[in-house]
């Protein structure tokens, strides 16, 4: 199910270092290595899916279960009354990393930028 080459899997499997938040069975979180906000965290599910585009049926679960984690994992890192979620898909969506994730973003006095 992983991949070898994988940097995501790499994190998943500690074979490579990250700052760990969170995991359970079916997800990690993490903190995104060059922050864009105060809390910059990555929702990445265990499964190696590369990006929403190879996302099937049967992920469907996983990827709900995920996305209602969200509120819960911005609350622990206290950006739980507001807070970004971005989803990059393919190369000209800005997806450097091909393992499926979400970008959670928050804090600071102000809103966030827009883009
Ligand atoms: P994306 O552009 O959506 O594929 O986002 C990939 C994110 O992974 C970027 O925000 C990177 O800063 C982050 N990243 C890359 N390498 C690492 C790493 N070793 N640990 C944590 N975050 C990373
Ligand atoms: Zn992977």
């Amino acid at each position: 199910m992983a991949d070898d080459k994988c940097l995501f899997c790499k994190i998943i499997n500690a074979e490579q270092p990250a700052e760990i938040i969170f995991e359970n069975e079916q997800l990690i979180v993490f903190k995104d290595i060059f922050p864009k906000a105060p809390v910059h965290l990555l929702v990445v599910p265990k499964k190696h899916i590369a990006s929403m585009n190879e996302a099937s049926e049967e992920d469907s679960e996983l990827i709900t279960h995920l996305m209602l984690q969200l509120p819960s994992i911005a609350k622990a890192n206290g950006i739980g009354d507001g807070y970004r979620t971005i989803l990059n898909t393919g190369s000209k969506g800005g997806q450097i990393i091909f393992h499926l994730h979400f970008h959670l973003l928050g804090g600071g006095s102000g809103t966030l930028p827009g883009f």
